[in-house]
């Protein structure tokens, strides 16, 4: 299926927090996670709506969420939002209501580049995010936020699992800008000057004949005494 609008929301507000362990904060990683995905689907070319909520409850998050993703077209929209699991296990999954094979390749593909468990796909009917949105949905559960080993590799690996959620949504795959070509190595000794010296004398006035000589020449010179 290739989807003409993604909506993509990261879950939970600052004032609505998460779930949260360790330091980490699921509205902050979501976030993160959130502003990566919609950044890849742009660069593959697919229109992309945010639609994340800062309000200050739980219940007006969702709501707002879902009232920002049905306000845009139905057709051919896929509307995706991304959590972080807790509570004590590991690994990544995708929850839907009705896009099972969808929901599975994204939690594979998630799988695949970090050696998350895979815990697959999982309907859940009742979430109100996948209920009440009007086009397809899923919600990604990343990692779990409580696992110190998931968050180690969340942190080392955000854009690679970034690249697979486009990658498995839409099959196209991201090109990485390429890391800007190295500048060329300065001259650590930048004010060292390099002359070309071509004779000495011990005698002053021969000196000052080869001068005028190569000052005629064109060649700017001058004397030094050591
Ligand atoms: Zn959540």
């Amino acid at each position: 299926m290739e989807y003409n609008l993604i909506t993509v929301n990261a879950g939970h507000s600052a004032k609505a927090p998460g779930a949260g362990a360790n330091g980490y904060k699921e509205h902050v990683y979501a976030r993160m996670i959130k502003d990566k995905v919609i950044a890849r689907f742009k660069s593959v070319g697919v229109k992309t709506v945010d639609t994340t909520s800062n309000a200050s409850t739980p219940s007006a998050v969702l709501a707002e969420q879902a009232k920002k993703c049905n306000a845009q077209p139905k057709g051919g929209r896929l509307d995706v939002s991304i959590h972080l699991n807790s509570g004590g296990g590991t690994g990544c999954e995708v929850l839907y209501y009705s896009e099972k094979a969808l929901a599975a390749k994204v939690s594979d593909a998630i799988a695949d580049v970090t050696g998350y468990k895979n815990r697959g796909a999982k309907e859940r009917k009742e979430l109100y995010f996948l209920r009440n949105t009007s086009a397809p949905a899923i919600l990604i559960e990343v990692c779990f936020i409580d696992s110190k080993n998931d968050m180690k590799i969340l942190n080392a690996k955000m854009n690679d699992i970034a690249n697979a959620i486009v990658k498995a949504i839409t099959g196209k795959s991201v090109h990485e800008s390429k890391p800007a070509p190295k500048p060329p190595k300065k001259d650590d000794n930048k004010d060292d000057l390099y002359k070309v010296q071509t004779g000495a004398f011990k005698d002053k006035g021969n000196a000052e004949r080869l001068a005028a000589e190569l000052k005629k020449r064109g060649v700017s010179t001058y004397i030094v005494k050591e």
